[in-house]
């Protein structure tokens, strides 16, 4: 397994007005050998380009590309040594499973005892081995997708490449799919790139994640980084709800702040500098307040949206208004619109 390296990636197009436009734009990356790096972001912001140059299938408009210490920038993509898994599996219907997962290696002329071994060893591994006469058309959406994954492992490639390979699958399989292909990169140990648009896949996955927006890297980070730490309003707000207030900062002790808001003080840790009396816009994540009645904070229920794991409220506080999720409404029970409350 090797490292990727992006360096001043970039790639643009001509669009039918004949003006330049850019797909991906100055990208840097360094995926360490073995991790899973998510690219992650809004469809449109490049995902797709960037995977398909490591693939091989476009070449960068500047900027170069590394895999392990060798420049892949022009090599082409069956040189590479990079596997890649689609969102549609892509697989031969006139083939059979086991023939589908063989063929890579037949291509490669892999002497026929070792042809068969090792598409056994893949077929175990993915649970396969009880499916390996059937062709594609007899097989349900999560078995073809395993199939897919089975072709892309078996050649053991240096790079796996995935593009939304489980956006077809329903969500309970979706779920079942990732934990499963988590653990197969794991075991194998191969560099992976993954693109989805689907954050909580991505922080569920990911060793690292690549944050995109029109072509750009927002911030790259852990999920708990991305989620706790975000660089910008663009990230905190596409990694899940977020309430923004407008609040002036009390005191500043290095990794920590007071905030002043509403009347009462909100303890942040940061990774900023700040001053004391400064205006900033300070992140609330709605799992981080809690219904409390000697809390600090007073405010008036707006909305309540039952969701199972918990309830969703719209509370107004002074002037702003907050949401905040309740995952212990089964021993709180629900405060109805018009309630006061109080938080902290
Ligand atoms: P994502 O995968 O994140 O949805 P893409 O990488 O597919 O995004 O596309 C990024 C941008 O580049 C989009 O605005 C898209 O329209 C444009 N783009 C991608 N491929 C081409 C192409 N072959 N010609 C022109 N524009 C393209
Ligand atoms: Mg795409």
């Amino acid at each position: 397994s090797s490292s990727v390296t992006l360096k001043n990636v970039a790639k643009t197009f001509t669009t039918p007005a004949g003006e330049m436009a850019f797909a991906v734009k100055d990208v840097n990356l360094a995926v360490e050998p073995g991790q899973l790096v998510t690219l992650l972001g809004p469809s449109g912001c490049g995902k797709t380009t960037t995977l398909r140059m490591l693939a091989g299938f476009e070449t960068p408009s500047s900027g170069d590309i590394f895999i392990g210490p060798q420049k892949v920038t022009t090599v082409p993509p069956n040189k590479r040594d990079v596997g890649m898994v689609f969102q549609s599996y892509a697989l031969f219907p006139h083939l059979s499973v086991y023939d589908n997962i063989a063929y890579g290696l037949a291509i490669k002329k892999v002497p026929k005892e070792q042809l068969a071994s090792r598409v056994k060893k893949v077929l175990q591994l993915m649970h396969l081995d009880e499916l390996q006469d059937r062709f594609p058309a007899q097989l349900s959406g999560g078995q073809q997708q395993r199939v897919a994954l089975a072709r892309s492992v078996v050649t053991e490639p240096r790079v796996l490449l995935f593009d939304e390979p489980l956006s077809n699958l329903d969500a309970k399989l979706r779920e079942y799919m990732r934990d499963e292909l988590r653990k197969l990169q794991q075991s194998l140990g191969i560099t992976s790139l993954y693109v989805t648009h689907d954050q909580s896949e991505a922080l569920a996955i990911s060793d690292m994640v690549v944050i995109m927006n029109k072509g750009s890297v927002q911030q790259i980070g852990t999920p708990r980084d991305i989620y706790l730490q975000p660089q910008n309003r663009f990230v905190a707000d596409f990694m899940g709800k977020a309430n923004f207030l407008s609040a002036k900062v009390k005191e500043w002790r290095g990794t920590e702040a007071a905030i002043e808001w509403a009347g009462g003080v909100i303890r942040v840790e940061t990774k900023r500098r700040m001053s004391e009396g400064q205006q900033v816009d300070c992140v609330v994540r709605p799992e981080f307040w809690t219904l409390d009645p000697s809390g600090e904070f007073e405010g008036r229920v707006l909305r309540t949206t039952y969701l199972g794991t918990h309830v969703e409220y719209e509370i107004s506080i002074g002037s702003d208004i907050v949401t905040m999720y309740d995952y212990q409404h089964h021993v709180n029970g629900v405060s109805p619109q018009g309630e006061r409350v109080r938080l902290r």
